[in-house]
């Protein structure tokens, strides 16, 4: 439901064209074609001597080596059905040539070599023939990939020096509260390291977003109002936390009102994050407050607003993996749960999450132990060991 009214008001976002070099962890926006045959070329897959079937089928064992061939370099001709080429992986094979006999199966005495007795090479062997894999012209890569080490790999053997992909929109990752200190200074008693800033700022990067900032706000409407008003002229997203609860000090839905924003939703029945809010300004920009526990703020973070800005952005693969829980989970309230987890490998070496409950929302120091959380869905009690839930990696 809140994914549904999310995506519902959610942009899509322009696409760029980047550099090779600065793809990796951005969504594909284009369709990617073979730039040549895949491989290329007629390919030697084994260190040996390129030879003719021919030869092999009139009886021959033995070859005069007329040459060495590494990769790289144009073919040496074989010529003559007694000839053979010593040739290397990677090398092209040589036209009038069609098998490969690996180093290990032959006797070499000067430039004469003799297949090892009783050795019977398989005509056509060890060659990864042009085209197999892929022809030219033939699509490498669809829209909506993320684009990690296979794709840039792909990219390079298609030609693209350059690719189309989804950029990122630029994200302001506010935390708002009077009890906010950043790192590095002094610090009072009473006082809190605003955390929630830096870690959802690094939720962002650790998927490739380089685009997010961080600010910080005090409990106080005015000037909340101008530096919100400010980010919102600046970003395309912002993501707050802090100040959305029921409290004398929980300014933020008020003050969205007074920016004319239009709240799509407030409050989703889950612990933690309950208190979340979901709205649109005028010009159509999202704006997420997040409860300010810093629990609550990441959970809330990687299990509604990254898949919905990796939706927007048209990627294809969900943010959420599938694992199966190590133990049962035994949970009461009427609300989705989502249970930090470490995950590990069984007896059997099966992947398992184990629920590792945090004291409360504010224990942040127990996420540091986890991977991510899994989602229980309200509405039951109790979860078996063994069965499969959506999980969300940190
Ligand atoms: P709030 O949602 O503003 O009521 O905040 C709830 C709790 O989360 C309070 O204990 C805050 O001190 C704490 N909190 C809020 N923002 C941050 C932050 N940026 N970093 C760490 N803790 C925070
Ligand atoms: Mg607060």
């Amino acid at each position: 439901m809140a994914d549904r009214l999310i995506a519902e008001h959610m942009p899509t976002y322009p696409s760029e064209s980047v550099a090779l070099e600065s793809a990796c962890g951005t969504i594909l926006r284009e369709q990617v074609f073979a730039e040549r045959d895949q491989p290329p070329f007629d390919r030697v897959t084994m260190d040996g001597i390129a030879i003719r079937s021919s030869a092999l089928a009139a009886g021959r064992r033995s070859f005069h080596v007329i040459g060495i061939q590494g990769a790289g370099v144009a073919a040496l001709p074989l010529g003559d059905d007694t000839n053979c080429v010593e040739i290397m992986t990677g090398a092209l094979l040589p036209d009038d040539a069609d098998t490969v006999v690996p180093v290990e199966r032959i006797e070499r005495n000067g430039d004469d070599v003799t297949l090892e007795t009783g050795y019977e090479p398989n005509p056509g062997q060890f060659v990864h023939r042009r085209g197999t894999d892929l022809k030219a012209g033939q699509p490498l890569l669809e829209p909506g990939k993320l684009i990690g080490a296979p794709e840039i790999a792909a990219l390079t053997i298609a030609g693209s020096a350059t690719v189309t992909v989804a950029r990122w929109p630029k994200i302001a990752a506010v935390s708002t509260g009077d009890e906010l200190i950043d790192v590095g200074g002094p610090i009072e008693l009473f006082q809190i390291r605003s955390s929630n800033d830096r870690a959802i700022v690094a939720a962002f990067e650790k998927r490739g977003c380089t685009t997010a900032t961080r600010a910080r706000l005090p409990d106080d409407p005015d000037a909340l109002r101008s530096a919100i008003s400010d980010m919102h002229d600046r970003d395309d997203i912002l993501v707050l936390s802090g100040g959305v609860s029921m409290g004398k000090y929980d300014y933020v839905p008020q003050i969205m009102d007074e920016l004319g924003m239009r709240v799509i939703f407030h409050k989703i029945l889950q612990q933690p994050g309950l208190p979340m809010w979901f709205g649109v300004s005028a010009q159509g920009k999202p704006v997420f407050a997040l409860p300010g526990n810093p629990v609550s703020s990441l959970v809330c973070l990687i299990r509604f607003v990254l898949p919905a800005i990796r939706t927007a952005l048209g990627a294809t693969l969900p943010e959420q993996q599938t694992v199966r829980l190590a133990e049962t989970v035994h949970y009461e309230p009427n609300l989705t749960c989502f249970m930090p987890v470490q995950l590990g490998v069984n007896a059997d070496g099966d992947l398992r999450a184990t629920p590792k409950p945090t004291n409360t929302s504010g224990d942040f120091v127990s996420l540091a132990r986890t991977d991510g959380f899994v989602e229980l869905s309200r509405g039951r009690d109790d979860f078996d060991a063994g069965e499969p839930v959506s999980f969300y990696q940190w």
